[in-house]
């Protein structure tokens, strides 16, 4: 990846320093905590940076002695964390906060969803886009992979202020090949597709939405271009009963839609599995939702080393229940945490998303702080630059207001943080 699509910004918001240059000298960046994430958290610790990287991290005493001519900047009682990465969202939809019913299963959901689209305005659409990517700054997200369906395509952040990786998203139940699917989409979509531009790859809508052909085929493209490709899978129980057997809620909802769901043929299988059979998955594959999944599929995900995004308050907001994260760490497959869109979600604060998983599904402060970061980074493809405090990776990095991992979560989550640069 070059520097050319790596948006190294200025901070705004809640910031602590007014935006300048990055130091082209070495600074001692020290706090009571840095949480490198890819190492156990250093007490009294430090990081080396220079021209906005890493060169090194570890305990202030020792890089003090290492680094005697650069400057300390001593960020006091607080942790040091890399930026949070949020693996799934779809800020084209911000302007439905609010706006869709909650909790009646996934087929009530889009038709809501759809319907309050309708509503709508363009400038509209847009206003709650700059919002939320305000939204994520000050939450303390440096990196959003964005879910774009939207006729007002980007395909790169329009304030500088974050790394977005766009998925530009296929639809199309009886549409057999990429290029008709492509040629349904807008302009600028197709424009960043064909001149190759560097931060936008394709997500397949789903399994539910999408001919086995469309899925085939876009993942060749992404697979021949190294880059990740995203789908929505095993996100609701209306899902898997479609796939099993054709019918159901989804049925009626694609019906509606004129997708003719009556001529595809059902896989007469579980999303992971059918993604499976169909060369899907593999380590450049990330799998958003993975609620509705058997043992056998989870092992699927790990030997295939397809890569995860949980969204569980989305889940929760559907009513579609929460995933098996413990199942799924076990197993070894990498996690990273996704708030999805403000359909179905009350905020973008990623933070919030670790209160889920930390306090109803038990898992532990610093493996959730391992999804929202390193694992996060992985699975858009960013890890050689971000999710973590390593040398060489960019220094994106956010001050917390807490001085011990427990804490981290919750002050994260009342917004006491501040970027550093
Ligand atoms: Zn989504």
């Amino acid at each position: 990846m070059s520097t050319r699509d790596i948006n190294l910004y200025a901070p705004r918001g809640r910031v602590s320093e007014s935006p300048r240059r990055p130091d082209s000298r070495p600074v001692l960046h020290r706090a009571q905590l840095v949480v490198p994430i890819t190492q156990p958290a250093i007490e009294d610790g430090a990081v080396v940076v220079a021209d906005g990287v890493i060169l090194d991290v570890g305990p202030f005493q020792q890089l003090r002695r290492q680094w005697l001519e650069a400057p300390a900047r001593d960020h006091g009682e607080a942790a040091l964390l890399p930026a949070l990465v949020n693996g799934h969202a779809h800020l084209d939809l911000s302007g439905l906060a609010g706006q869709v019913q909650a909790k009646d299963g996934m087929a009530e959901w889009i038709r809501s969803l759809l319907t309050a689209r309708e509503r709508l305005s363009q400038i509209q659409r847009e206003q709650a886009r700059l919002q939320a990517l305000t939204s994520l700054h000050a939450f303390g997200t440096g990196i959003v992979g964005d879910i774009d369906s939207s006729a007002t395509f980007t395909g790169e952040d329009s304030d500088g202020t974050l790394v977005v990786r766009t998925f530009v998203e296929l639809f199309g139940l009886q549409i057999e090949s990429l290029e008709a699917a492509v040629d349904r989409l807008p302009h600028p979509a197709r424009r960043a597709l064909a001149n190759g531009q560097k931060n936008v790859s394709l997500a397949v809508h789903a399994p539910y939405t999408t001919s086995a052909s469309l899925l085939r085929e876009a993942k060749d493209w992404t697979s021949e271009r190294a880059k990740v490709v995203s789908v929505h899978a095993a996100e609701s129980e209306e899902e898997i009963l479609f796939l099993r057997t054709g019918k159901g809620p989804l049925r009626d909802l694609l019906e509606e839609g004129g997708m003719e769901p009556g001529r595809w043929q059902p896989p007469g299988c579980g999303a992971v599995t059918y993604l499976d059979r169909l060369g899907f998955l593999d380590s450049l594959s990330l799998c958003v939702h993975v609620v509705q999944v058997s043992e056998e599929e989870i092992q699927l995900l790990q030997r295939s080393r397809a890569g995860v995004c949980l969204c569980p308050r989305s889940n929760l907001f559907i009513g579609n229940g929460l995933p098996p994260v413990r199942q799924l760490l076990d197993a070894g497959v990498p996690c990273a945490i996704g708030t999805d869109s403000l359909a179905s979600n009350a905020d973008l604060n990623l933070f919030k998303e670790m209160t889920v998983l930390v306090d109803q599904c038990g898992i532990g402060p610093d493996v959730v702080l391992a999804m929202a970061t390193f694992h996060g980074a992985r699975n858009l493809g960013l890890t050689s630059h971000y999710g973590s405090l390593e040398k060489s990776k960019r220094w994106l990095a956010i001050r917390v207001a807490a001085t011990d991992i427990e804490s981290v979560i919750a002050a994260g989550c009342q917004g006491a943080l501040e970027w550093l640069i």
